[in-house]
């Protein structure tokens, strides 16, 4: 099947209210052109070299999503442009963030992302480290960024069952803080092999590549 059918066969799939991200990480402006041509706008780069040299090259309506690990450092090349941040995992970088942003005279959009794969092999925070975070009062002392919400991604596992455990752990965690951050609305989980769990689970937004754009080579 081609970019486009696979699109909109995994749109149709999708309650209307969850965002697709179109993961478009190691594949040629082409293809993110192809999708661009029957409407989709929503892009997620894993690599702010790649994401920079992307959005220079490409239609400016797009909204590009950093969905991978980013390092303060790197923060300067994307506060310009970038729609979601989705992979905030301190302090540290929330408040590089919201610098940044502020010198870029924009509000950026970020998801704390939160670890919740059984396995210890992936970034970001546990729900103690989340509480110091949103109970610092992050509204007030960074008025240049706005926490949407939360991201996480489960263990890469056949066990169906431990993947919807580890999702439906991190939709409690953001009903629990939903409560209190008005500003809370955006639950980013699910990926090309695990989706369906995460809808089920209460996703808001996936993030999904290779059923999208193929497997990829790296
Ligand atoms: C690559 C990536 C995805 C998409 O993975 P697929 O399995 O190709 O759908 C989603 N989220 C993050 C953070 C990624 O790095």
């Amino acid at each position: 099947m081609s970019i486009s059918q696979n699109l909109k066969a995994i749109s149709a799939e999708l309650p209307a209210d969850v965002t697709l991200i179109a993961v478009s990480k190691t594949k040629p402006d082409s293809a993110i052109e192809e999708a661009y041509q029957v409407g989709h706008r929503d892009f997620g780069e894993n690599k702010v070299q790649e994401l920079v040299a992307k959005q220079e090259r490409l239609p400016k309506d797009i909204r590009w999503h950093m969905i991978g690990h980013l390092q303060r450092n790197k923060v300067k090349y994307i506060a310009d442009f970038v729609s979601l941040i989705h992979g905030v995992d301190s302090l540290r970088l929330l408040a590089e963030i919201n610098k940044r942003a502020g010198q870029a005279e924009r509000v950026i959009d970020c998801l704390l992302q939160i670890h919740i794969a059984e396995e210890d092999t992936k970034f970001g925070l546990d729900p103690e480290e989340l509480r110091e975070i949103l109970e610092g009062d992050p509204a007030n002392n960074f008025p240049n960024v706005r926490i949407r919400g939360l991201m996480g991604m489960a263990t890469f596992t056949d066990d169906k069952q431990q993947v919807k455990r580890e999702f439906d752990r991190l939709k409690s965690l953001f009903d629990q803080w939903k409560e209190q951050s008005a500003a809370f609305d955006i639950l980013s989980m699910g990926m090309s092999g695990d989706y369906n769990i995460a809808v089920d689970s209460g996703s808001t937004m996936v993030r999904i590549g290779s059923s999208i754009f193929g497997a990829r080579n790296t």
